[in-house]
């Protein structure tokens, strides 16, 4: 029987071992944390009972992951729990841009733009599995539907700026803005649409959807069925060099997948990497960072705007230009007054996280890279700015700054959570220019976490396609 061997254990290195383990494979998953799981943890950060997902929180990608997907992870506990309105964006004059799985409902409340809104998203999101398996692969490669891709690519290649300019009233320009904001990068520069495109078709597909219980119930259903193929995770282990890997996992494996940072890939992997792969690696580029803040907060937020009070996630940042303007800052290393926040009601869709009257809220700015100042109260500033009398709700808070996040998984590089900047280059070719973007040009050594196609988000695929390319390595199959 081949063996693999996997380092790190977040949605990318569990998606790789089941993979690899439903192929006959015998996985062994190593995470230096006493917790698996990596960007899928929760944990109560401020009050006991109260429950905050550490890192992800809404999972577009994830409910729509054709790897995911597959996997029928509802057996292994794994439920998804949808709020009443998935998304909103609210603006200063008391309206908000409001994203619904019910395209239709969108339609309606996008006044004067419904039906540009419409004809953007209403293709992608009826196309979207078909789409998502082009997408959500290494750029190059043979297009299983090339006439949508070709479609995809028109307006995905196009600055978000400019895409927005079809529609004339704010709040759909705001909220289209917020959504592609989620790619942490300059929003002015060629593809920065791409990113807004997959997650509001998305939205549109299967909703913004929260996991019952807190996002470790992904990382616990990916375990347990990993678990259930025969696989093993064994935590508390932190991975320095390949020759550990032979007496942590009973003698050399036949594969190694790292779900870990380039720059940790090399120095884990070490000479044996070839010049030309050190050199292409050495080149890639980390991007902005995020700031995190949990709450606990005393009921509900006050929120101005009705449909805030129903969302699961908000994007608070105000018009599309002031936006643009606060990205276009942190990716020049400069921290703006007000910063593009994303804010977390999980416990609208799922009440389990609350204890008593506390509810948790959950939010993180956009910052530059390695910023070391305070940014917590431009959080905190930012939500009140939408909801006046959220100060006084506060009950706790917890920070992680970009260095605490940094130590808290050595995957967020200077705080960057995509782990790589999100530039037109490494949306195209990340983590460089390769026919085997995951291969790390040593015989059964691959990369497989969120710096390798498709990038960043809990949606497994480039765990799942990492381990396709180590599974014909073997020769399809062990
Ligand atoms: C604050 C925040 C909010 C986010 N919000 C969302 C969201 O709402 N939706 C969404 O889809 N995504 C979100 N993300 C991003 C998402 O969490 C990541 O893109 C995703 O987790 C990446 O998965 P991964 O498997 O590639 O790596 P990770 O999840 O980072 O896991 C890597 C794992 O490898 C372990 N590891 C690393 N090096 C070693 C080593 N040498 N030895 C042993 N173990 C090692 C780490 O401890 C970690 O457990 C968010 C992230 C953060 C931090």
């Amino acid at each position: 029987m081949s063996t693999a061997v996997i380092v790190g254990s977040g949605p990318n290195g569990l998606a790789a071992a089941v993979r690899l383990a439903q192929a006959g494979v015998q996985v062994t998953v190593l995470e230096r944390e006493d917790r698996p799981g990596g960007g899928t943890r929760t944990s109560e950060l401020t009050l006991p009972g109260v429950l905050h997902d550490d890192c992800s929180a809404f999972h577009p990608l994830g409910v729509a992951s054709p790897f995911l997907h597959s996997l029928d992870l509802g057996r292994f506990g794994l439920t998804w729990r949808w709020p009443d309105v998935d998304l909103a964006h609210p603006l200063d004059d008391g309206r908000a841009g409001v994203l619904s799985r019910d395209l239709e409902r969108t339609v309606a409340s996008l006044g004067p733009d419904g039906k540009a809104w419409r004809g953007l998203f209403g293709p992608l999101a009826e196309d979207f599995d078909a789409l998502a398996e082009d997408v959500l692969r290494p750029v190059l490669h043979l297009p299983r539907h090339p006439v949508l891709l070709a479609r995809f690519g028109l307006n995905a290649a196009l600055p978000a700026t400019l895409l927005v300019r079809r529609w004339e009233d704010e709040r759909a320009r705001a909220l289209f803005m917020g959504v592609a904001a989620h790619a942490f990068n300059r929003l002015d520069t060629p593809l920065s649409a791409a990113v807004g495109l997959m997650l509001g078709a998305a939205g549109h597909r299967s909703g913004w959807p929260v996991a019952e219980g807190g996002s470790a119930a992904i990382s616990g259903a990916l375990v347990a069925l990993l678990e259930s193929l025969g696989g093993t995770v064994r935590t508390g282990v932190t991975v320095r060099g390949l020759e550990q890997l032979g007496d942590l996992s009973g003698g050399a494996p036949d594969l190694v997948l790292l779900d870990t940072s380039p720059h940790d890939a090399l120095s884990i992997v070490g000479d044996r990497v070839p010049d030309r792969v050190r050199r292409g690696l050495a080149r890639y580029r980390y991007g902005p960072a995020a700031y995190k803040v949990d709450y606990a907060v005393d009921g509900d937020v006050p929120w101005t705007n009705e449909e805030c009070r129903l969302a699961g996630t908000l994007h608070l940042g105000g018009t599309a230009a002031e936006v643009a303007a606060a990205e276009r800052d942190v990716s020049r290393g400069r921290m703006p007054d007000r910063p593009f926040v994303l804010a977390g009601q999980q416990y609208l869709a799922d009440p389990s996280r609350s204890a008593g009257g506390a509810n948790p809220v959950w939010a993180y700015a956009h910052v530059p890279h390695g910023y070391a100042g305070d940014a917590t109260e431009a959080v905190t500033a930012q939500i009140e700015r939408f909801a006046p009398g959220f100060r006084e709700r506060i009950l706790a808070t917890h920070v992680r700054t970009p260095r605490d996040l940094a130590a808290y998984n050595p995957n967020y590089v200077g705080g960057d959570i995509s782990s790589g900047a999100n530039t037109a280059l490494q949306i195209a070719l990340r983590p460089r220019p390769a026919a085997d973007p995951y291969s790390l040009g040593v015989p059964g050594v691959y990369l497989c976490s969120s710096a390798t196609p498709p990038g960043g988000g809990v949606h497994g695929m480039c765990g799942a396609n990492a381990a396709e390319s180590a599974l014909a390595h073997l020769g399809g199959g062990s």
